[in-house]
């Protein structure tokens, strides 16, 4: 997702090839997971992969047509989505149904996830970058897709981990604390790894991006989409892959490599795991 012509856009990807027992993608918008991971989403599920998507927002802000009465725009969005996340395997689609438009990082947002990543359980999460703000001269990010990353990464660390952040949810709901081991984040410039994708998934993203008739044509994005991620995948070493910023938040700093630590069983691909740069701070 790098910015044509920014520095980064050359820089080489390590491959991430390990399939996660469990993803789940949270964005601010139906449409967000289509662009952000739809190819990554269809190429694990095909592996075995449990998957989810949720939206953090009900997505009746979008569109040009004023006559469609408020909340009639969210149902349409939402059906659509559920078709597009079918055409990936993907039949768990959650909405939290905050205004679209007017999202922001607030505790109640941060609850709402901490609920759903214990109930999910998650090996991995995808999630969008809440630091990118430009992308090069032709986009602003849209402050829900920052507002909702934000959210899910301050759940993932420490609310849901921590049973005793929002304690009606473990003494109310009976919620067990969850760590999440992987976070992919989409992001602009700051992408160190790359998930391979097949044709295939490639494919299911294109029919995944059609079923979004009330937003875009996606015919017009044929071109672009093969063309990205055959970029990405050149940057890697393969064919076609998607980039992201990886994050392993294995509890112990020995085991902070990605894929070190996981039992046998669990390293489905056997590739070695590449060297990232560990945090200093435990
Ligand atoms: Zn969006």
């Amino acid at each position: 997702m790098s910015a044509p012509g920014s520095p980064a856009a050359a820089l080489p990807l390590e491959l991430f090839e390990y399939v996660p027992e469990s993803a789940l993608v949270v964005v601010a918008h139906p449409d967000d997971c289509d662009f952000l991971a739809a190819d990554v989403l269809s190429a694990w599920v095909r592996q075995g992969t449990r998957a989810g998507i949720c939206l953090v927002t009900d997505g009746d802000a979008g569109g040009d047509d004023p006559d469609i009465p408020l909340g009639a725009l969210s149902r349409i969005r939402l059906e659509e989505q559920g078709r597009a996340a079918a055409h990936l395997g993907v039949h768990d689609v959650r909405c939290l149904g905050y205004p679209d438009g007017m999202l922001q990082n607030t505790l109640a947002v941060r609850r709402d996830l901490v609920r759903v990543l214990r109930e999910f359980r998650p090996e991995l999460v995808i999630t969008m970058d809440p630091t990118s703000r430009f992308f090069g001269r032709g986009y602003i990010n849209h402050p829900d897709h920052r507002a909702a990353a934000d959210a899910c990464l301050d759940a993932i660390f420490p609310s849901a981990r921590d049973v005793r952040a929002f304690p009606e949810l473990f003494r109310e709901e009976g919620l067990q604390p969850h760590k999440t081991r992987f976070v992919l984040v989409g992001t602009g410039d700051w992408s160190d790894v790359a998930v391979p994708v097949a044709a295939v998934d490639v494919e299911n993203k294109l029919a995944a991006l059609g079923e979004h008739h009330s937003q875009f044509d996606a015919t017009d994005m044929r071109e672009s989409t093969w063309e990205g991620v055959r970029e990405i995948g050149a940057r890697a070493g393969v064919e076609l892959a998607e980039s992201y910023r990886l994050f392993d938040l294995a509890p112990n700093p020995s085991q902070r490599e990605y894929g070190k630590g996981l039992a046998a069983p669990e390293r489905r691909n056997g590739v070695p795991a590449p060297r990232l740069p560990q945090s200093q701070w435990g």
